[in-house]
């Protein structure tokens, strides 16, 4: 995304905002911001990576004396530990407006009422939803996760309008609502779902069975949390707040820029962050920046559906497997679902891939013969081939964080 004059500034002012910090004032030890003078200036500086957030813990990142700091947030990801993030009330409002502008965007107004089914407490998710919902004037339902049985009742008793969820959380709910035959009872019309990567075909069946209208929201923790851009009424890709975050595309193996409109690793330095600005931080999306203006209008830059995390690729047997790849093959095989697991093992000298996807067939051979069409598919879209196993439709888990289909067991 091409860099102006106001970006540069708004650039240098974060770099000495961010120079406060504990962190950063070593990181940056010998960098004053009038030395980033051009474009080039700016990405000779160093990446900012999770790993140097968690080494900051617990308060390594504060660029604003103690007395500023209104909240925190933390990401726990899986290893490791937390990182934490504070927020001045500024930051609290910015990301609320950010919200706001989300919400207008997928045409959700003050008439509506919008369901919260993301977590509350550390994790930044249920609460922005909230405070953006409220900005906007329209009616917080604060669910938070869980409890499928009281989450559908509250959907019919209140109207709820506007579903937020993670993908995976969207479709449980989806396929319990269909299960249970009460798509008439309830009033959704729009879903605004959290940007993991998901594929063509769980779109579909979240739409088609909620009867909605979808948006993908991004966000991340370390940059104020969900919220900093989303898809339009266009569905091309997602509007990013260019004037609260600035984006880069850099290739995930050599940290170069890719030329324009090609994939590589989202790189994010916040503009306007006072209690932890962050300076070109490795987010591990892959996207790519999507050229030329939407036709929607909206001045925004955007940038293409997630295809995965470059923290995902796994290597099996000389083939590179991303997760969206696999979504894609699924999606073109009749008789299956969007849902599939992957396990990795070692034996006997020798990776082994086994896929285990879902179909409501119910005879063996036509499970047989769904496999054998899997295992062509995946020999020739991904590269290997692999061990397909059929399962009933539900079988596999549907969770309502961020769900993880690939276990590598070989290590
Ligand atoms: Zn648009």
């Amino acid at each position: 995304m091409e860099m102006r004059a106001e970006t540069l500034e708004a650039i240098r002012r974060s770099i000495a905002r961010a120079k406060k910090s504990e962190f950063y004032g070593k990181r940056f030890a010998g960098v004053e911001p009038g030395d980033i003078r051009t474009e080039s200036d700016f990405i000779r500086l160093p990446f900012t990576e999770k790993d140097d957030l968690r080494d900051a813990y617990p308060l390594g990142l504060r660029a604003v004396p103690e007395a500023d700091i209104v909240r925190i947030h933390s990401s726990s990801g899986t290893t490791g530990a937390p990182v934490i993030i504070p927020y001045t009330q500024k930051d609290v409002d910015d990301w609320a407006l950010m919200f706001r502008r989300c919400y207008e965007t997928a045409g959700v107004t003050r008439e509506d009422r919008v369901h919260i089914t993301p977590g509350y407490g550390l994790w930044t998710a249920g609460i922005g939803f909230q405070l953006g919902a409220e900005l906007l004037g329209a009616m917080a339902i604060p669910m938070g996760p869980g409890n499928t049985d009281k989450q559908i009742k509250m959907m019919m008793d209140l109207h709820s309008t506007v579903l937020t969820a993670t993908s995976s959380y969207a479709l449980l709910l989806a396929e319990e609502i269909q299960r249970r035959g009460l798509r008439d009872k309830i009033a959704l019309r729009k879903a605004l779902i959290g940007s993991e990567r998901w594929g063509e075909k769980m779109r579909r069946r979240i739409a088609g069975e909620l009867g909605v209208e979808l948006y993908d929201i991004y966000g991340l923790t370390e940059i104020y949390g969900p919220g900093i851009g989303i898809s339009c009424e266009r569905e091309c890709g997602m509007h990013m707040w260019t004037d609260y975050v600035h984006c880069e595309i850099v290739n995930p193996q050599t940290g170069e820029r890719v030329g324009e409109g090609e994939s590589g690793e989202l790189v994010i330095t916040t503009l306007q962050k006072e209690g932890a600005p962050l300076v070109r931080y490795r987010t591990h999306d892959l996207t790519r920046e999507l050229p030329g203006e939407c036709p929607c209008g909206r001045g925004y830059p955007r940038i293409d559906t997630l295809i995965g995390r470059s923290d995902d690729m796994i290597k099996v047997r000389g083939a590179i497997i991303y997760p969206s790849r696999v979504d894609e093959m699924l999606a073109g095989v009749d008789g299956v679902s969007s849902e599939y697991q992957i396990m990795i093992d070692h034996l006997n000298g020798k990776d082994i891939l086994t896929l285990f996807f879902e179909t409501a067939a119910g005879g063996e051979a036509e499970r047989g013969r769904l496999e054998k069409t899997v295992e062509g598919s995946f020999k020739e879209k991904i590269g290997l081939t692999p061990r397909a196993k059929a399962v009933g439709m539900g079988e596999l888990p549907r969770s309502e964080k961020k769900s993880t289909r690939i276990f590598d067991n070989r290590y």
